[in-house]
């Protein structure tokens, strides 16, 4: 690898700068990072990774919870190269479409979790949710209601990066730093229905929106408690707000339906999705957006000033629909609660041997607490040593998440590795 050749010691400011460091900034990483600390990941198979060392590793986090599909589909990547082919790209702006984009609408229209929902395509989460807000405000402000702009979201929640996004995230060090966020959002601890009533009986007329992960993710991995999200539906419909479900994680699957939505009976106004849509082999994401909020846009003076050069990238789409095949053809949705029984009853007896203190999860997305005094970060280096990549979120917590591809010989060998990974202690 090509690495910028090291300045010498800045003895005015006392930082050694001996060591070169990679041109590549890496997100969510130390800029100070040395090159020896990445691991680079050049192959992929199934449920598997492989090291520029030839080291094998499961993927317990289906990268980045997206591998849904699980690696090296061929049928994505022919799918991919079969559309390049065609057509490298053609933008969507004002008076253009493409066949894939329309398909990909069409197809994601008949597998939402409301009727007659209409499409809007980003190149990730951070982007849908951005859009999903946006969207939200404009069509109270069509409808009349412009004061409407208050967007309620939970504490802890992961939204993304986008100034948008990390102002609904519910995890304060990601916007440390990063100076003041989007106006006029408000968050409240991740159960508290009654906050959120009380947010909507103080601020009549004044809230947008709520938005919430069916089931948190980045955030620590929480189950919504009972009843909790049919709450906030009943909430928005009671005070004239949308409810926007942030799926990035849960879409495509993960908890053993399309749409979290489904799985737990509520009707959203916006979802937001990106991740296993493609599983990863493109960059795609989205927003499906129910009648309440796309009917006011309707108006013929109305035109929407928003979207990206990339939005509804052909590529991008005919990766999302022949991995949605994969998933419909292969029923992945259903061996979400397969791999997620074997996942809790393995990890639950790590739990019991080493005293962890929480075990939680849904579906095939999954998290263990460590008990104090061990990092989450130490724990995942050595069960990378023992051939799984997990992932660690905020101090003490270690997230699975796998391909839902993996066979449950695989699936056992994620609590051996932790059971393997706390006995060196
Ligand atoms: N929303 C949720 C629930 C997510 O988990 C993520 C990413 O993990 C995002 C939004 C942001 O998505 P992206 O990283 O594609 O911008």
């Amino acid at each position: 690898m090509h690495i910028t050749p090291s300045e010498t010691d800045d003895s005015t400011t006392g930082v050694d700068r001996t060591t070169a460091l990679p041109p590549l900034l890496h997100p969510f990483a130390r800029p100070a990072a040395t090159p020896d600390s990445f691991i680079r990941i050049v192959s992929g198979k199934g449920a598997h990774v492989v090291d520029d060392s030839g080291r094998r590793y499961v993927d317990a986090m289906a990268s980045l919870w997206y591998c849904a599909a699980g690696h090296g589909r061929e049928e994505i990547i022919e799918a991919v190269a079969a559309q390049l082919r065609r057509l490298d790209a053609f933008h969507l702006f004002e008076r253009f479409t493409n066949p894939a984009a329309d398909a990909l609408a069409e197809r994601l229209a008949a597998l939402a979790p409301m009727p007659g929902a209409r499409v809007f395509l980003t190149c990730g989460g951070s982007e849908a949710v951005d859009t999903a807000m946006k969207i939200a405000r404009l069509a109270h402000a069509v409808a009349g209601e412009p004061e409407r702009s208050i967007i309620i979201s939970r504490s802890p929640s992961y939204h993304g990066v986008t100034y948008g996004g990390m102002s609904l995230t519910g995890l304060p060090a990601n916007r440390a730093g990063f100076g003041p966020g989007v106006g006029d959002i408000i968050r409240v601890d991740k159960d508290d229905l009654d906050a959120v009533a009380a947010i909507m009986t103080d601020k009549p007329r004044r809230v947008a929106a709520v938005i919430a992960e069916p089931v948190i993710g980045a955030g620590g991995v929480y189950p919504p408690r009972p009843g909790y999200l049919t709450g906030l539906r009943d909430l928005c419909d009671a005070h004239g707000a949308f409810l926007i479900l942030d799926e990035v994680i849960t879409g495509f699957g993960r908890l053993g339906s399309w749409f979290g939505a489904r799985h737990f009976g509520v009707r959203p106004d916006l979802v937001t999705f990106a991740k296993a849509v493609t599983s990863g082999y493109q960059p795609l994401g989205g927003v499906l957006i129910g009648p309440a909020v796309h009917e006011p846009l309707r108006r013929p003076d109305v035109v929407l000033r928003h979207g990206g050069t990339y939005s509804g990238h052909p590529a991008a789409c005919a990766a999302a629909l022949a991995n949605i095949a994969i998933l419909e053809s292969e029923g992945l949705a259903g061996r979400a609660s397969v791999i997620g029984e074997r996942l809790e009853t393995g990890l639950r007896a790590v739990a019991t041997t080493h005293g962890l203190p929480d075990v939680r999860g849904h579906g095939a997305m999954w998290a263990v607490d460590l008990p104090g005094g061990l990092a989450a970060a130490e724990i995942r280096d050595r069960m990378l040593t023992h051939g799984v990549i997990v992932r660690p979120l905020g101090s003490s917590t270690l997230a699975f998440c796998p391909p839902l591809v993996i066979d449950l010989a695989d699936v056992d060998l994620l609590s051996t590795a932790l059971d393997a990974a706390l006995v060196r202690r």
